[in-house]
C-alpha cells in the first residue's frame, strides 16, 4: 500500500541519458514507458510529481564547445533537447492514463506551455505531472539547476535523482569493488570531496532551501515508489 508514503510533492530528475537504453544515443521508446510506469505507480498514491529530465542523451552543450561551437548557442540546442525528451515523456505517460503538461522555460506555445508559476501549482494540485522542459532558460546551468530551481519554486520535500546506481559512493563502484556508499552526506561533503551528485550551482542551490536530494537507481523495477517509502537503499544529500 501507498499508507508509508511521507511524502506529497516532490521533483524526480533524471538525465537524458536514462531514456536512452542500450543504444548509444537518443530516445528509446521501451526505455521511456518503462521509467513512465515508474511515474505513474507513483502518481496513482496521490503524489504531486515534478519532472526535469535532461538533454545528454541528444546535445550537450559542453560537447559542442568542445568542437568550435559558440558556448551559448550549444546550450541552447542543449535545451532544445531536453524539449523533445519531455515530450516523449508525456507521450508515454499520457497512453498509460497519466494527465501531464510540459512546460518549458524557453517560450513555444505550439509544443509546451510557458513557465508561470503558480500555474504550474494549480496543475500539481490537480495532480496533472509536470514536465518541466528547456532546463532554466539559460545557458552555462544544467538541468540538475534547474531540478533544484523548479523544486524550490514548486515547494517540492525533496528531489529524487534516478542514476544507474543505488546512491553516492566514495569512488566509481563501476571500477572499484571496495567502493562504499554512503547513507547520508552533507551538501559541504559532496562540494568538497567533488561527488558526483549533482554540480555545484545545484547543490549550492538546494543547500540554501534545505531541500534533501535522495540518490536513488531508476533501474531497480519498482525503485521509485520503494524509495518514497523510505525503504530500499539510496543516499540522502542534505
Ligand atoms: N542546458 C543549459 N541550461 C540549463 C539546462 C541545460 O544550457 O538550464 C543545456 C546544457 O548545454 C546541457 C544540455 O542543456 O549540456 C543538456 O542538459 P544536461 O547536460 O543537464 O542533461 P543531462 O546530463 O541531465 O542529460
Amino acid at each position: 500500500s501507498g499508507d508509508d508514503v511521507r511524502y506529497t510533492r516532490v521533483m524526480l530528475k533524471i538525465s537524458g541519458e536514462a531514456l536512452m537504453g542500450d543504444q548509444g544515443f537518443g530516445l528509446h521508446p521501451p526505455t521511456v514507458e518503462r521509467i513512465a510506469r515508474e511515474i505513474q505507480s507513483v502518481h496513482a498514491l496521490g503524489v504531486e510529481i515534478c519532472l526535469v529530465i535532461g538533454g545528454g542523451n541528444i546535445f550537450r552543450g559542453l560537447q559542442g564547445s568542445a568542437q568550435g561551437m559558440e558556448r551559448t548557442t550549444a546550450d541552447y540546442m542543449g535545451m532544445l533537447a531536453t524539449v523533445m525528451n519531455a515530450l516523449a515523456m508525456q507521450g508515454a505517460l499520457e497512453s498509460l492514463g497519466v494527465y501531464t503538461r510540459v512546460i518549458s522555460a524557453i517560450t513555444m506555445n505550439e509544443v509546451a506551455e510557458p513557465y508561470i508559476r503558480r500555474r504550474a501549482i494549480r496543475h500539481l494540485e490537480k495532480k496533472r505531472v509536470c514536465i518541466f522542459a528547456a532546463g532554466t532558460g539559460n545557458p552555462y546551468f544544467t538541468t540538475d539547476t534547474a531540478a533544484t530551481l523548479r523544486a524550490s519554486e514548486m515547494d517540492c520535500e525533496a528531489i529524487f535523482k534516478g542514476t544507474k546506481v543505488d546512491g553516492v559512493y566514495d569512488k566509481d563502484p563501476a571500477k572499484h569493488a571496495d567502493a562504499k556508499r554512503y547513507e547520508s552526506v552533507t551538501y559541504d561533503e559532496v562540494l568538497a570531496q567533488h561527488l558526483g551528485v549533482m554540480d555545484a550551482s545545484a547543490i549550492a542551490l538546494a543547500r540554501e532551501n534545505d531541500l534533501p536530494i535522495i540518490v536513488f537507481s531508476l533501474d531497480e523495477p519498482g525503485g521509485f515508489r520503494t524509495i518514497l517509502s523510505g525503504k530500499g537503499t539510496f543516499t540522502r544529500v542534505h
